[in-house]
């Protein structure tokens, strides 16, 4: 259709489609042109292959065609969802005038068209578009010196579907860590810090995808960007705690802005999330819980699907929260335990609470919606039920004697406006429609205005349906009907066989044809013109006047935004706690002790993930104890598929699940909090990968090493195993005797070196466990059950008995493994075990000079010690000298 030749200026609409794509080149841009979106060059050759739609052509640029293709406006949401998972981001172009008005510009003139909003991974806030019992959030990175002249790292964490935004400080080996935890969908930073190759190898190992920010996202406006956002005139109220924070809340601003153009979203004020009160955890412990996903990626199979049983979407997102980061404060963690006891104790009110919850909409991201001039009249309905459940919910709990947790979050909801309530449930219809566009949702007799616009449309509507049956008589044509479509407006269609009579006298100058379809023709009059414009007018205005109802209702509930935020946040607390009391019913789950001892207890414990899939089998899951007490280390051995990893996990998770609030999957557990938790498995025989999985496995097992403290809890399974025999041998031994004589901290080790059970002779409080495996008349059962002592090896040679070698040869088998095992393997070792100095003994033996004072200035490892235990080792100090 265009008539450019090569050299020749763009036609004037192409002009404006590159200029605009030029200021969006990382995003795939969305051209607006009617009732499409239309994409061009090299977007649309991306857009087709990814959404499998038609490729074509519309007119050339410098000579070439210029490839084209479109997605219909209506459905746009459903290639924006599959162009955000591939990880496209998209910026939405709209007309932002009336084709007419342009026209009135001139013949040559465009539309005025603009980006309105970008879509990307992290910014999405469409129900289609979301997982319901996910946070969605995008992270901000930013670095600056710290007080102490240290690089500190800023991360911020927006969710804007929700509205909520928290930030924290931390160094650079730590964001691995915290990223993990909160699993952003996107990780934005500025350029600077995006040229940094090592930071960014670090991030893209995160497996979301890594934006750089323009300069403008800079430092420069930082503050500014901040209190204009918030309209206040300082920093100081935010409560913002560094410089580093500072600027990555400011760089999560300006993407924010930068994505949401026209729209604010109501994002709550930055929370600092202070560092102290968690658990911590690092990516590869995270990955190998399998806490939110499983090793393989999937959600089911994951602690978090088996564990989650809350009513809705934004209970399942706060339990997601606490269980990535567990509680290390006594007293916060008792306060949860007691709302989850008093769920329990009282089944009545849970199952009461929880069908009121599961009828209750997703109130953060209705209002998210809102805010964002997103939302529809089903989001307003969703904003005056969540009132109305509060208050039902805050009435049907007032009489129980609730503990403190539970009495906080009914405080919020008793607090929902009743005026408010009634004002949204007046208005709008019972099942409004998704989309405001199409008018429809306001209640008859709300409004005068509106309900004069809609009568005067259907009435007319009724003497549309009245000419119908005139035109029928006068023309003798029964098959006559008159329709309706967006092109024609009303219009008359009778069979094409009649359709010739009525161009002829007498009917030629009352029916003015306007088509000839196959079979049928098409007429109009003047009556049915004119009363097509009345109707449309009064369409068009019942239209308008609904939709200026809309925006005044929305206004008035975000005037309210931060206490139905708080409304929210009430909700899903009650939510989490009714659903862990329905955890511990349903599987009888115990309350879990727990003190600031640096003890671990645990009677009759078991593997919440794995017990579920045996169940669903018709299995039975063996529990098992674990004492760890006062530091210990257990090493644990046995034959492969004995259940080693699964009790190892088990006790890790237990922990989580414990200071995260919940009850645990134990007849008892008593813990001494735990600060951090580390899991570990040794690299797998991938022979493929050869020596790069041993060097993680190593790099990961080094971190644990100088990491871990008196209060943290260490997994350890098969770690040496990606190596030659005699140096795992010596990695594990080395490893166990620093746990033991450095961390001190309760550690649990699965190996199949059975040497290494030889260390309790050295280790006072190294215990080892082993699987106990059955031997009924021959054949062996895996009991799954742990026990002290070490293993028992000789099942290679059971196996082959089982497998019909003749019995002289099992005999002699038997003999020869005797032999072995007390000539070439358990010697040496026994010796060396007698030879060798300890680990820390080498160490101290050193230090010969033999003064105390200078021997436990050596013993203190500043790393691992808590404000007051370093306070403790000084009076120590003192006291020695
Ligand atoms: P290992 O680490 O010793 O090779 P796993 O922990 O991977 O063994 O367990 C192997 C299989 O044994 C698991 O998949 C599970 O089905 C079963 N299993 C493990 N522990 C138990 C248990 N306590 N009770 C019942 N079955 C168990």
């Amino acid at each position: 259709k265009s008539k450019d030749k090569p050299g020749e200026a763009a036609t004037p609409m192409m002009a404006q489609y590159l200029e605009i794509k030029s200021a969006n080149p990382d995003c795939l841009l969305f051209y607006r042109m009617g009732d499409f979106y239309e994409l061009f060059f090299e977007d649309a050759v991306r857009a087709s292959q990814s959404l499998g739609i038609m490729l074509t052509k519309r007119g050339k640029h410098r000579g070439e065609d210029i490839p084209m293709c479109g997605v219909p406006v209506e459905r746009a949401n459903d290639y924006l969802q599959k162009l955000i998972a591939l990880g496209h981001r998209v910026a939405v172009c709209e007309q932002l005038e009336d084709p007419a008005e342009a026209k009135k510009r001139g013949s040559k003139s465009v539309v005025r068209r603009d980006v309105v909003r970008l879509v990307t991974p992290g910014t999405v806030t469409e129900e289609v578009l979301l997982d319901p019992a996910r946070p969605n959030a995008f992270a901000a990175l930013a670095r600056a010196r710290g007080a102490d002249g240290e690089m500190r790292y800023g991360l911020a964490c927006v969710d804007i579907s929700t509205g909520a935004f928290t930030a924290l400080e931390c160094a650079e080996k730590d964001v691995p860590s915290e990223l993990a935890r909160l699993e952003p969908r996107e990780i934005v930073l500025p350029e600077s810090l995006f040229a940094d190759d090592h930071l960014r190898a670090l991030l893209q190992a995160c497996g979301a995808p890594v934006t750089p920010l323009g300069r403008e996202a800079g430092e420069s406006a930082a503050e500014r960007r901040l209190t204009d956002f918030y309209g206040v005139a300082t920093l100081d109220g935010l409560g913002l705690g560094s410089k580093a924070e500072i600027l990555a809340c400011a760089c999560a601003i300006f993407y924010v802005e930068r994505t949401q153009k026209a729209e604010r979203p109501a994002l709550a004020r930055p929370m600092s999330q202070r560092h102290a009160g968690a658990l911590e955890m690092d990516a590869a412990t995270r990955a190998n819980l399998e806490i939110s996903r499983t090793l393989g990626g999937e959600r089911e199979g994951s602690l978090l699907s088996v564990v989650d049983l809350t009513a809705t979407p934004a209970g399942a997102r706060l339990l997601a929260e606490r269980i990535g980061a567990p509680s290390t404060d006594r007293e916060e963690i008792a306060r949860r335990h007691d709302a989850a006891a008093f769920f329990l104790k009282h089944p009545r009110l849970r199952e009461g609470l929880r069908n009121r919850l599961k009828r209750a909409p997703d109130l953060a991201r209705a209002l998210s919606r809102l805010s964002l001039q997103r939302g529809g009249p089903r989001d307003l309905a969703a904003v005056g039920l969540s009132l109305l459940a509060a208050r039902e919910i805050a009435h049907f709990l007032s009489d129980a004697e609730a503990p403190a947790e539970i009495a906080a979050g009914l405080a919020e909801l008793s607090a929902a406006d009743v005026s408010l309530q009634l004002k949204i449930a007046g208005s709008l219809v019972e099942e409004p429609p998704l989309d405001r566009r199409g008018g429809g949702f306001v209640r008859a007799g709300v409004d005068a205005e509106l309900d004069e616009a809609r009568e005067l449309r259907d009435q007319s509507r009724q003497v549309v349906a009245g000419l119908q049956a005139r035109y029928a008589e006068e023309t003798l044509i029964r098959q006559l009907k008159i329709k309706h479509n967006n092109f024609l407006g009303f219009f008359i269609e009778v069979p094409q066989a009649q359709g010739e009579r009525l161009l002829r006298a007498p009917f030629e100058n009352s029916f003015t044809h306007r088509q000839t379809m196959a079979d049928a023709m098409r007429f109009s009059t003047r009556e049915l013109v004119e009363l097509d414009a009345r109707i449309a007018s009064a369409g068009d205005r019942a239209l308008a006047r609904e939709l200026f109802l809309f925006d005044a209702l929305a206004a008035e509930i975000l005037a309210q935004s931060p206490a139905l935020q708080r409304l929210g946040d009430g909700f899903a607390r009650l939510d989490v706690f009714s659903a862990l009391g329905e955890l511990a019913a349903q599987r009888d789950w115990r309350r879990p002790v727990i003190d600031e001892s640096l003890d671990f207890e645990i009677v009759g414990g078991r593997h919440p993930v794995v017990e579920a899939s045996l169940k669903a089998q018709g299995k039975i899951f063996a529990p098992n104890g674990c004492e760890l007490s006062g530091g210990a280390v257990a090493v644990v051995t046995g034959p492969n598929m004995a259940g080693k990893s699964t009790f190892l996990r088990q006790n890790a998770l237990i922990v989580l699940l414990a200071q995260a609030g919940s009850f645990v999957p134990a007849e008892k557990a008593r813990i001494g909090i735990v600060d951090r938790l580390f899991s570990r498995v040794g690299a797998s025989d991938d022979l493929a990968r050869g020596r790069s999985t041993f060097m993680v496995e190593m790099v990961e097992t080094a971190a644990i090493l100088n990491g871990a403290g008196p209060r943290a809890l260490v997994i350890l399974d098969e770690i040496g195993r990606g190596t030659a025999t005699f140096d795992g041998l010596s990695i594990a031994w080395a490893t166990i005797e620093h746990l033991h004589e450095v961390n001190r901290c309760r550690a649990i080790f699965a190996t199949h070196f059975h040497e290494l059970t030889q260390l309790t002779k050295k280790l006072p409080r190294l215990v080892n466990l082993t699987m106990r495996v059955a031997d009924h008349a021959g054949e062996i059962v895996f009991l799954h059950e742990v026990i002290k002592g070490a293993a028992d090896r000789s099942y290679g040679v059971h196996v082959a008995e089982l497998a019909g070698l003749p019995p002289s040869v099992v005999a002699r088998a038997h003999h020869i493994l005797g032999e072995l095992e007390a000539a070439d393997r358990r010697a040496p070792v026994e010796k060396l075990i007698d030879d060798l100095p300890l680990f820390s003994h080498a160490a101290t033996a050193q230090a010969k000079a033999g003064d105390p004072l200078r021997e436990a200035l050596k013993a203190i490892d500043p790393d691992v010690l808590s404000p007051r235990e370093a306070l403790a080792a000084l009076y120590e100090l003192k006291m020695k000298a």
